[in-house]
């Protein structure tokens, strides 16, 4: 299918392509064995400016948009996903401060975000606050020249490896999620540490920690918007990020199905490569469907994005929840094309089987987002 991609759109898919065969490919199995952080491959995003695609070149940026950072994604995905979210949480950490930072607050950062110096995480999730964003307990209490954070987050991508961390705390716990604020954190001030790296099903490339903060002081500078208005920026910054879930699982997808056509090709049963039969070619045919479908969903809604229009909770939604489940579906009928040594690791398809179930739980559960969709949907006049 033809896009019409700008010039742009065409160079870093293509360079992420290129960064996904020449360095991801040869290590993914490694780096999910060992469950280790692709600093390396970090540095080679930052290096070709991709970890700043979609930042405005006045910051250092490639000046793309959200369609810019779903191809890239999207190709990192086919190789690895686990190396793709450790990418792509650096846009999720970063978002809040281009759209509600101060002119400052930009400056200082975003030069070092798009190169790569400077990795980026976000962090609303608490034990006590899931699905339910509004259970936040950790505090940042006002004192003179800034604010004292106290409580926890937990399950936070890129946790010990980013430089900077976007969090939600209630500055004013009295008024519940509506006295809740975005604070920018530094790695390495006092008070601010980190709990153990969590042991995962999937994206074992990915680092996943608990963040701890014990009477940890940050300057008033460091607020990210209005007093109060943390909340309904961090829903406003889903509606950016989660066509990059989806993106992450298009990729996984794509990869999976690749890898299923070409086994299929070459593996002889019968007296036949296995793709002759109707059963595998069927399977093949649903898994290209559901693909392709699943891109221009993510397309249409990043294009929106970019266009400017506001209120893109509900495609956005329908976006990362179709392409999540599509990812789970392909994954497992891949390993299903290749029969017993699909369940080994000695092949990439029982890994992205296994990386594709996150995506179907963060960024919302695609139950809580089919809660979303249906609310905008009692909202139309049709
Ligand atoms: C690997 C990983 C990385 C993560 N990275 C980050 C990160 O970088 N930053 C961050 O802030 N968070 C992060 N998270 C947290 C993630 O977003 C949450 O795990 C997710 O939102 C679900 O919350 P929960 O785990 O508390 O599940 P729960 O909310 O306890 O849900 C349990 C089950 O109940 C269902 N459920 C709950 N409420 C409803 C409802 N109203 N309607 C229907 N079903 C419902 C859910 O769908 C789910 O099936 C990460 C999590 C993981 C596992």
């Amino acid at each position: 299918m033809e896009y019409f991609f700008n010039d742009l759109q065409k160079e870093v898919k293509q360079m992420a392509r290129t960064i996904a065969e020449e360095k991801i490919v040869p290590v993914r199995a490694r780096l999910d064995e060992m469950e280790e952080f692709p600093r390396d491959i970090m540095k080679s995003l930052g290096d070709t400016g991709l970890l700043g695609v979609y930042l405005p070149e006045e910051y250092g940026g490639l000046g793309g948009g959200c369609l810019d950072l779903c191809l890239v994604v999207e190709e990192l995905s086919r190789a690895c996903s686990g190396v793709a979210v450790s990418y792509a949480v650096n846009s999720l950490g970063t978002f809040m401060l281009l759209e509600h930072g101060t002119e400052e607050q930009k400056r200082k950062y975003l030069p070092d975000i798009a190169s790569g110096q400077k990795l980026t995480a976000f962090a609303l999730t608490e034990e006590t606050a899931g699905s339910d964003a509004g259970g936040v307990k950790t505090t940042a209490t006002p004192t003179e020249g800034g604010y004292i954070l106290n409580g926890s987050k937990i399950f936070i991508t890129n946790g010990g490896e980013a430089d900077i961390y976007t969090i939600i705390a209630l500055t004013d716990k009295n008024k519940g999620i509506r006295g809740a604020s975005a604070i920018l954190v530094e790695k390495g001030v006092p008070g601010f540490s980190f709990g153990r790296k969590e042991k995962k099903m999937g994206i074992r490339a990915s680092a996943t920690r608990e963040l701890i903060f014990e009477d940890c002081f940050v300057p008033a500078e460091n607020l990210i918007g209005q007093e109060g208005a943390g909340f309904p920026q961090a829903m406003r910054l889903f509606e950016l990020s989660r066509p990059g879930i989806g993106a992450q699982a298009l990729g996984l997808a794509q990869g999976a199905m690749e890898a299923a056509v070409e086994y299929a090709k070459q593996r002889i049963q019968f007296g036949h490569p296995i793709i002759s039969l109707q059963a595998i070619q069927h399977m093949l045919a649903n898994m290209a469907i559901e693909i392709e479908a699943a891109r221009a969903l993510i397309y249409a809604t990043a294009r929106n994005v970019d266009a400017g229009v506001k209120k893109i909770n509900m495609e956005s939604a329908m976006a990362k929840i179709f392409a999540s489940d599509v990812a789970m579906k392909v994954t497992t009928d891949a390993v299903q094309v290749f029969g017993g040594v699909g369940y080994m690791r000695d092949y990439p398809v029982e890994k992205m089987m296994r990386d594709a179930k996150i995506t179907q739980i963060y960024e919302g559960t695609n139950q809580v987002l089919r809660n979303v969709v249906a609310a905008e949907l009692r909202k139309k006049k049709f």
